[in-house]
């Protein structure tokens, strides 16, 4: 059968779409980018913002009309909406035929054929434990970055703003031996990067191995050249990840530390475990450990506005803390009620106009600073990996390309130049925002650690 999936959300959510996939596709099942041609959608959705939910509902509406011309046999929502919405989704919907929640999806290939033997609508919320102690066999697709490996899934906070607790559970860590053999076979298939995920990834325990100890294994598997991760809580314990982090070769220098609101007022009614204080002594002793390196370590981070109960005086404090700490990137969000949160019901919420007055500003402040961290890189000579290409409209083709910082360059080179996973040396030479710009310093090549590398 043709199937398609339409992911929405976070990088979990990539990662289990390409799981389903894997599995999908081991059963016999093909992937189609064309939706008028596919017999299965499932649209692998978010809880996170009251907007992620709107978006997914009206993408079911959108697609009543495959189903009504007759081609489109199931359509499922799985993800965190299924899992937060259940059986209230198919009987709102009666042409929906799956509803599942992230612990299913290992389920899937079973699902669907009770699905084809006439059994319909399918809801599966019940299961956290799923296959997820086997490795998800990677879909056959060409490499295509980010490449997302899951180490642990669900979450032991109680962060009063948040759904993930109740959608995916509480913290489950993978054996580290089905990690390692992950990440292997995706280094087989051709990866040379990869991000390790989960909620909360510095709270990976798994008989004993703590997550330093995971990315000492992950970094010595041959033929990788560079490892993510993501995400990390800014808990009391994080300064030994921070110290492994910084001896470790393939471990690139950039670090998410979501932070929410530099008020502590606000850190403690969100039930954030740490103060302002305590936040900014991680960024200072983090970035001390890559003092003398060539270029500083990225840091970026999360931050909401708007949480029940935020005062002017409490969001004067948040802009303060992004002025001091000059964050690299910061997602930034209006706070969204979401229901069944112990913030939800709180009732000093903030009304809409402020929250976008207060995002607006944000937004601002944080686009100058990464305006300015540009500007100050141009003219730097600096290493990135090759991740697609377009073609250009000047002819020849446009590669996009990323820093062992994570951030963005884009160079133009002939077609067939680069391949996704290439080494580059580049100058770079001009900036925007959010891009910088940069020129091979030569088609020259050498090798460095049995991996292609051009260089200048
Ligand atoms: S740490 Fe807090 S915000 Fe992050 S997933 Fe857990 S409960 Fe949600």
């Amino acid at each position: 059968m043709k199937y398609h999936i339409q992911t929405f959300g976070c990088q979990m959510n990539v990662y289990d779409t390409k799981s389903m996939m894997g599995l999908l596709n081991g059963a016999g099942h093909e992937y189609t980018d064309n939706l008028a041609e596919a017999e299965m959608i499932l649209l692998n959705t978010c809880s996170i913002r009251e907007g992620a939910e709107q978006r997914v509902r009206g993408r079911i509406g959108q697609l009543k009309r495959y189903k009504d011309k007759g081609r489109l046999r199931f359509l499922g929502v799985c993800g965190c909406m299924g899992q937060k919405e259940g059986a209230r989704l198919t009987d709102a919907v009666p042409y929906l035929d799956l509803v599942i929640g992230p612990g299913a999806i290992g389920s899937i290939a079973r699902l669907v054929e009770e699905l084809e033997r006439g059994n319909r609508p399918l809801v599966d919320i019940t299961g956290i434990e799923d296959e997820y102690d086997q490795p998800f066999p990677a879909p056959n697709e060409a490499v295509s970055y980010p490449c997302f490996v899951s180490v642990m899934k669900g979450c032991n906070k109680k962060c009063t703003f948040c759904v993930v607790p109740s959608t995916r559970g509480p913290e489950r860590s993978r054996d580290p031996r089905i990690i390692l053999q992950e990440v292997e076979t995706l280094v087989q298939k051709g990866y040379k990067e990869i991000t390790l995920i989960g909620q909360t990834i510095n709270s990976y325990r798994y008989d004993g191995i703590r997550f330093p100890q995971l990315l000492e294994r992950v970094n010595q598997i041959p033929g990788l050249a560079r490892l993510r991760f993501t995400t990390s809580y800014p808990s009391t314990s994080i300064r030994a990840l921070f110290e492994v982090m910084a001896s470790l070769d393939k471990v690139c220098e950039q670090l998410h530390l979501p932070v929410q609101s530099g008020s502590n007022r606000i850190l403690k009614a969100m039930r954030r475990t740490y103060t302002r204080e305590e936040y900014l002594n991680q960024v200072r002793y983090f970035r001390s450990l890559y003092e003398g390196r060539a270029l500083p370590p990225a840091i970026t981070t999360d931050i909401i506005v708007g949480f029940p109960g935020e005062t002017e005086e409490d969001f004067q404090q948040t802009l303060d803390l992004v002025r001091e700490v000059r964050f690299d990137a910061a997602f930034m969000f209006k706070y969204s009620p979401r229901p069944g949160t112990v913030a939800a019901a709180m009732i000093n919420q903030v009304d809409e106009y402020t929250k976008s007055r207060r995002l607006d500003t944000l937004l601002q402040l944080q686009h100058e600073i990464a305006g300015e961290m540009n500007r100050n890189l141009t003219g730097s000579r600096v290493e990135v990996m090759i991740e697609r290409s377009t073609p250009s409209s000047q002819g020849g083709m446009e590669y996009e390309s990323r820093m062992r910082t994570g951030r963005i360059v884009k160079l133009s080179a002939p077609a067939g130049a680069y391949s996704p996973g290439d080494l580059v040396q580049v100058l770079l030479t001009g900036c925007t925002s959010y891009t910088l710009f940069g020129d091979p310093l030569s088609s020259g090549e050498s090798t460095q650690g049995g991996l292609k590398i051009h260089v200048a």
